[in-house]
């Protein structure tokens, strides 16, 4: 870090300019299929060659990932279908290494795909690795297969009047109780946090959110620290026994470890560091986006949202278009401006908030928050059909005067 603004378009950039351009794009999720199409339109009839790997060839809507959880059925989405039109040539596959100096990405099946510029967009998963039992007692939502067998559980339990604990009372905690509450009434429900869920939403905000599971019927463990998960119950660190027939965990990330092996410079988290341009500080060639890219902006780090992440990807596909056009990068310049929260498929809570994620006294509920989330939800893949035409712009809020000069 610590590129300002001004010394963005001083920096001799390596990117090589003309024709067969190989641009490999690893990780087709909200941000690498966005950077993907919007490049395919920007650098069309240049000769550039995008290629974009995934391992499945489903486009996986997280966004949705706790009504897949709750046992509803989401439309199938393939990425091919998504790419139809743009030229971008997608490989199906795992990236199992990336070699900068060779400037190659390998892919399980495929081989090594040569690059000249690499975006790294494997995004984050759910980690299960700091409590005991987690990893083997406890479903995530870290794929749609998971969450189907979750489902699965979760519809035997609730037959027999059962119960579930979700772990983790951050905005994905609290959707998944919610929508499991409401899909399945006979379920005892338990949601298990640290701090009070909505913690950092503005108190009016908040109280909906608590009346809404309060009526849902959700129990709340707060303040609570969790030490074990056994087979048939969520120990808390002080001893005390949550049972719950079946455990679904949401606390906590990681990153795919491949950066790091790489030698490209992460953070302690293994998050690509990058500078105001959103390219590696240790390989600029390499540019990282969504939730495996430490951006780090005036007010401090950005985290894994999709509201963040589509911004960075858009930036990105910017950013190497402008480079092969022989112009300089810009820097990046983001602000968040709310946070969407779904309380099941009839109630939600919409909390708008200032570019550094502090709340605003504005806040919207009820069906006007219910339409408002559907409308976010979806926005993706509106945005992926639009940006095959035009260059449709996902960030709200630029982040005001603060944003424009990264910290260090
Ligand atoms: C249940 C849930 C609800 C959420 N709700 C919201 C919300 O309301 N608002 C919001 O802003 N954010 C929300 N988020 C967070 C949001 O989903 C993430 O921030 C977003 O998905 C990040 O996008 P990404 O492209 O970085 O990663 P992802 O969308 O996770 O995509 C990463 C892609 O990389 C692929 N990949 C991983 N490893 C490899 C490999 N080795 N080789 C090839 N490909 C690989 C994965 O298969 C995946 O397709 C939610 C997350 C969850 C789980």
């Amino acid at each position: 870090m610590g590129v300002t603004g001004s010394e963005v378009g001083a920096r001799p950039w390596e990117i090589e300019m003309g024709n067969g351009h190989r641009i490999v794009i690893v990780g087709a999720g909200y941000t690498g299929l966005f950077t993907a199409v919007r490049l395919a339109h920007r650098t069309r009839g240049t000769g550039t060659e995008i290629t974009l790997v995934n391992p499945s060839s489903r486009f996986v809507e997280r966004l949705r990932m706790h009504q897949l959880a709750a046992g509803q059925q989401l439309a199938d989405h393939r990425i091919p279908d998504l790419l139809a039109g743009t030229g971008v040539r997608f490989v199906p596959g795992t990236v199992t290494a990336i070699d900068p100096e060779r400037r190659t990405a390998t892919v399980d099946g495929a081989g090594a795909l040569p690059y000249d510029t690499l975006v790294y967009a494997l995004g984050s998963s759910t980690d299960t690795s700091n409590v005991p039992g987690a990893d083997t007692h406890a479903f995530t939502l870290n794929s749609p297969e998971v969450a189907g067998r979750f489902a699965a559980r979760l519809t035997e339990v609730a037959a027999a009047g059962g119960s579930v604990s979700v772990c983790g009372g951050g905005l994905t905690g609290i959707e998944a109780a919610a929508e499991i509450a409401e899909s399945h009434p006979g379920l005892h429900v338990t949601l298990i946090s640290a701090d009070e869920p909505g913690a950092m939403m503005g108190a009016t905000a908040r109280a909906y959110l608590l009346r809404a599971l309060d009526r849902l019927g959700v129990t709340l463990e707060t303040g609570a620290r969790i030490g074990k998960v056994l087979p048939d119950a969520v120990e808390l660190a002080d001893g005390r026994l949550v049972q719950s027939d079946v455990c679904l965990w949401t606390a906590g990330v990681r990153v795919s470890p491949l950066a790091a092996e790489a030698g490209i410079t992460t953070d302690e988290r293994g998050l690509i560091q990058v500078d105001a341009t959103l390219r590696s500080v240790s390989h600029p060639e390499i540019l990282a986006i969504g939730d495996a890219a430490a951006v780090r902006l005036a007010w401090g780090p950005l985290h894994g949202t999709c509201q963040s992440g589509l911004p960075t990807a858009q930036h990105a596909a910017d950013t190497i278009a402008r480079l092969l056009r022989g112009k300089a990068a810009k820097p990046f310049r983001f602000g968040y401006f709310h946070q969407p929260v779904s309380l099941g498929r009839r109630d939600a809570v919409i909390q708008f908030t200032k570019a550094d994620e502090t709340p605003r006294r504005l806040h919207l509920t009820g069906r006007f928050a219910v339409a408002y989330k559907e409308t976010v939800s979806g926005s993706p893949l509106l945005t992926y059909r639009l940006s095959k035409r035009v260059n449709v712009t996902t960030a709200v809020s630029k982040g005001g005067r603060a944003t424009r000069t990264p910290a260090a």
